[in-house]
């Protein structure tokens, strides 16, 4: 079997759903289990709507609901035929809204909104996509079956997320799953697992759904992870910043894990560890344009040739943390910081120290980090930094490079982008720097012209 993901985009409107299906059908013969993500934008709609809930603005969360309402039944009247299979998805539609319109109005009463609500709120938007491929389905004669994840594992069963988490998760998808593939049916499967202690958004991240096309992969032991979404594959650049980039034929894992890790939106950060666990290839596909090879991701990969690596990303919305006067030792200054960090959820990416000095970026919401600073200030003085960016070149083809540095380096200087911190791991894998936020998009250009300009470079956009 394979284990194939299509993104908000790629399930955007009734056209591109029916565009969706014909590639679902096309891969029959090798057993599909397929995950899908919200249409583009509900996502967001349902995170408004909590947060009009919350606030008790009703106007507002009746206005979403009706927009919510409105973009689903229209896609379901343009994508279903028999007129008894469009019922039923209406019906679903309605019922589920119901359900949500309710749910709202309680929290506005209530005024407190728990993760696990929250999940429950957003799990709407890829339960709802689901069901709409599998109905399509349905009605062009297919054995396409819905499967929602959202009660995949039980409730309060956990109350962290570690690995005997996903493991059960695992364990139940296998059990769910395999009963639809055995009769050679067609699992669609809500990209949303899970009501997961902490919250999906808090926990995951955006994006989970490749996450969940990854852990779906990895329960069924699928031959290939399928990412299908809206470039033609992973690309040198963000293409939302450079317009003609190298499309990446192959990476390895690790460079794949460093580049979603830095920022690259193509991939959540999450999706590459169940793959590597049972070295199962993840490609990346373009819904609309089915015939293009993509990229793939394999353990060895592969080495790119017109330029010293493969690809240069950005993470925005980063902090740095300097610590100073410190009144404990350097080893217990750095185990406290370590706890507090993992006590708050708050990430590290960059560390550089000094005797006088240490400073750390870290990534998480403003209330977490204010949190952590009030922490820290018990034992140093600290100085906090909003509004930076990591920077990072990401390829294998690196190891090794003697000057490379230098170039990356002056590159960044000659554009007059000013480095605060810098990183490169011993594996050489990236290399990576701390700059200001307004300043990613002027780096990565002229980055991207530097190292890039031999490549050919197909992708415009
Ligand atoms: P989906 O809805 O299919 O999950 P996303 O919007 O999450 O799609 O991810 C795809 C987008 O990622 C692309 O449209 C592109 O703008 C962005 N992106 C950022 N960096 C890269 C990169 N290096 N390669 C390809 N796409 C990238
Ligand atoms: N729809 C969700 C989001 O926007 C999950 C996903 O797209 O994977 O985060
Ligand atoms: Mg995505």
């Amino acid at each position: 079997m394979i284990s194939v993901k299509f993104g908000g985009t790629s399930m955007g409107s009734a056209e591109r759903i029916r565009g969706v299906a014909q590639i679902v059908i096309d891969l029959h013969k090798k057993q599909p289990a397929v995950t899908v993500s919200a249409m583009s934008g509900i996502t967001d709609l349902l995170l408004k709507a909590a947060k009009a809930a919350i606030t008790g603005q009703k106007r507002e969360m009746d206005s979403i609901l009706f927009q919510i309402q409105e973009k689903h039944l229209t896609t379901i009247d343009e994508l279903v035929g028999q007129k008894s299979l469009r019922q039923k998805a209406r019906d679903h539609i309605a019922a589920e809204l119901t359900h949500l319109e309710e749910f709202l109005r309680a929290i506005a009463i209530i005024g407190e909104l728990s993760p696990r609500s929250h999940d429950e709120i957003i799990a709407l938007g890829e339960k709802f996509a689901a069901f709409m491929l599998s109905v399509h389905l349905e009605d062009q004669g297919f054995d396409a079956e819905y499967v929602s994840l959202e009660n995949i594992v039980e409730l309060g069963v956990f109350d962290k997320v570690d690995s005997l988490f996903f493991t059960t998760v695992q364990e139940n998808i296998f059990s769910r799953i395999t009963p639809i593939l055995k009769r050679k049916g067609i699992p669609i499967i809500t990209g949303f697992f899970g009501r997961i202690p902490g919250g999906i958004v808090e926990g995951i991240g955006r994006g989970y759904s490749d996450f969940t096309a990854a852990l779906v992969g990895r329960a069924l032991a699928a031959k290939e992870i399928q990412i299908w979404t809206d470039v033609d594959g992973i690309l040198s650049a963000d293409p939302r910043i450079v317009s003609e980039t190298l499309i990446l034929e192959e990476l390895s894992f690790a460079e794949a894990a460093e580049l979603a890790h830095f920022g690259a939106k193509v991939i959540h950060p999450q999706t590459i560890w169940p793959a590597v666990e049972k070295n199962i290839p993840v490609r990346i596909k373009n819904t609309m344009n089915p015939e293009a090879p993509g990229t793939l991701i394999t353990k060895a990969g592969k080495h790119n040739t017109c330029a010293p690596f493969k690809s240069i990303t950005a993470k925005k919305n980063i902090t740095v943390v300097t610590l100073s006067n410190m009144t404990k030792g350097k080893h217990e200054t750095m185990a406290e910081i370590f706890r507090l960090c993992s006590e708050h959820g708050v990430a590290i990416d960059l560390i550089s120290t000094s005797e006088a000095s240490l400073s750390l970026t870290v990534e998480g919401s403003e209330k977490k980090v204010t949190a952590l600073e009030h922490q820290l200030k018990k034992f140093c003085t600290v100085s906090i930094t909003i509004g930076m960016a990591v920077l990072a070149v990401v390829g294998e083809e690196m190891r090794e490079n003697i000057g490379l540095s230098g170039r990356f380096f002056s590159t960044l200087g000659k554009v007059g982008v000013n480095i605060y911190m810098i990183s490169q791991g011993q594996f050489e894998v990236n290399i990576s720097c701390v700059i200001l936020e307004n300043d990613v998009e002027k780096a990565i250009s002229a980055l991207h012209t530097e190292f890039f300009s031999p490549c050919p470079l197909p992708q415009k956009s």
